[in-house]
């Protein structure tokens, strides 16, 4: 199932569909020993909303350990030019936290400030997730970088799902 993260109900929402979520499910750092890990995500828009269709996921070539995820620039820009072709917009970055509710690191922010400075882009913002070690379905940390600003994403409740609970 997709999750839908906005800034406030019924407001535009970056979509995670079941598939990028299933991708990056498979690197929660459980095991006491697991590396960090990262990928890029891959969007089409609709409307108002971003709907990430695809996360990639670690490359041999990068540099990974407990606390830290390098990704090599080289293979990133291929994946995104190769993507580009395919109808596809880099809207941001994944990476996992060995911790339970993950939040970014400094180092996490000025990292993403400047990669949306330097990139040749039309976005507004872009996506920044973290993925704690609780399940992707309530265990992830959303956010839109604006440069230096970072604005924390709620999950959307879901209305269906309300009526439900009222039926
Ligand atoms: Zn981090």
């Amino acid at each position: 199932m997709s999750i839908r993260f906005v800034e406030r109900e019924g407001g535009p929402a970056i979509v995670l569909t079941d598939d990028a979520l299933s991708a990056i499910d498979k690197y929660r750092q459980i095991d006491m020993k697991a590396k960090e890990s990262g990928g890029q995500m891959f969007a089409k828009f609709e409307g108002a909303d971003t709907i990430i269709v695809e996360a990639t996921i670690p490359k041999i070539l990068d540099k990974r350990s407990r606390y830290g995820f390098k990704p090599n620039k080289m293979l990133q820009r291929l994946e995104i030019y190769d993507r580009y072709r395919k109808g596809l917009h880099f809207i941001g970055d994944w990476h996992t936290h060995p911790e339970k509710h993950p939040s970014p690191s400094d180092k996490d922010i000025s990292n993403m400030a400047e990669c949306f400075h330097l990139s040749i882009h039309n976005l507004r913002a872009f996506v920044m997730v973290l993925v704690g070690t609780e399940p992707v379905s309530g265990g992830l940390y959303v956010a839109l970088v604006k440069g230096e600003a970072i604005v924390h994403l709620i999950k959307e409740t879901n209305p269906c799902l309300l009526m439900d609970g009222l039926r």
